[in-house]
């Protein structure tokens, strides 16, 4: 039995497009974020702000993470500190242009007003100001960090073979006679394979106990099957929200022993994500044919 592991590989062509693009779309929407805080005429609202720039910069670094190709847990948390960081003090420099009408780049090599920001704010208002910066770079810093430290380990698979993310999946909502820990579900799909779960009666979303299986695979190869298992149960202690779900078992490497009709039989949602009949090798790969071998796959030291 064995797990999807990432092979730790990245793209540093990708990277070195993506990571200068993204960073200038920060800039840029730092710029406007710095804008729109100090006009702001209801100041208190300006946690709102902060909320939309933090989703901004998470998604934009998102994107370019895997834009990147970057198949190593630690590279994509440490890029993602990296985008929220610059987006972060680019915002206060630009925040401090404005007030002081200088360039950007003049408060940039004159860091005395950055300081000055800091330190004058907390002597003269009672470090008011200073809490409401440290929130905001908590806010701003911390949520595209957890956005993406949170995210699994490979959150999504990567087909090294043909050098893309896997995007295809099917899930499925069974009804199981039992409750099944991780072993169990190993040990029956070692004996008698991932059909005989298959064969079990399809659940409904609004059921209250089921289990959903999720199978992810390589729409150009059709190789490497990996199945995600999350129980969905309720829990009667509490009063609200009573429907909980967790992850059982997380891209567990499968030998299908099912055909592809009967896996999507009885969906409706598929068709459009499945079209294995025109293959997307080319498609997928038409960024990498001009990159030099030698430098679109580079270990991680
Ligand atoms: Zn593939």
């Amino acid at each position: 039995m064995a797990y999807y592991q990432e092979s730790k590989k990245f793209s540093l062509a990708r990277m070195a497009w993506a990571y200068p693009l993204s960073l200038l779309i920060i800039f840029g929407i730092a710029d406007l974020y710095a804008y729109v805080t100090l006009e702001n005429p209801a100041s208190f609202f300006n946690f709102l702000i902060a909320g939309l720039y933090m989703l901004i910069i998470a998604v934009v670094g998102t994107l370019a993470i895997e834009g990147a190709k970057i198949r190593h847990y630690n590279l994509r948390v440490f890029s993602m500190t990296l985008f929220a960081v610059i987006g972060l003090v680019c915002a206060w420099i630009f925040f401090l242009a404005l007030i002081f009408e200088v360039p950007f780049f003049t408060v940039l090599t004159d860091f005395s007003f950055y300081f000055e920001r800091l330190t004058g704010g907390f002597t003269r208002n009672g470090g008011i100001p200073y809490f409401s910066w440290l929130s905001e770079a908590a806010l701003i810093v911390g949520f595209p960090i957890y956005f993406v430290a949170s995210a699994r380990k490979g959150d999504k698979p990567y087909c090294e073979v043909c050098d893309k993310w896997m995007e295809n999946s099917e899930s499925k909502l069974l009804k199981l006679p039992q409750v099944f820990t991780l072993s169990e579900l190993e040990d029956k799909i070692e004996m008698d394979g991932i059909r005989s779960f298959l064969n079990y009666d399809r659940a409904h979303k609004k059921d209250p106990n089921h289990y959903e299986f999720i199978f992810l695979w390589c729409s150009s190869c059709r190789g490497n099957v990996y199945l995600s298992v999350k129980r969905h149960y309720t829990d009667n202690s509490k009063t609200i929200d009573k429907n909980e779900s967790e992850d059982i078992m997380n891209f567990y490497e499968l030998e299908p022993d099912f055909s592809w009709e009967e896996l999507f039989e009885g969906s409706n949602d598929s068709e459009d994500r499945f079209n294995f009949s025109e293959s997307t090798n080319t498609e997928s790969n038409d960024l990498e044919n001009f990159d030099p071998n030698e430098f679109d796959e580079l270990e991680e030291i």
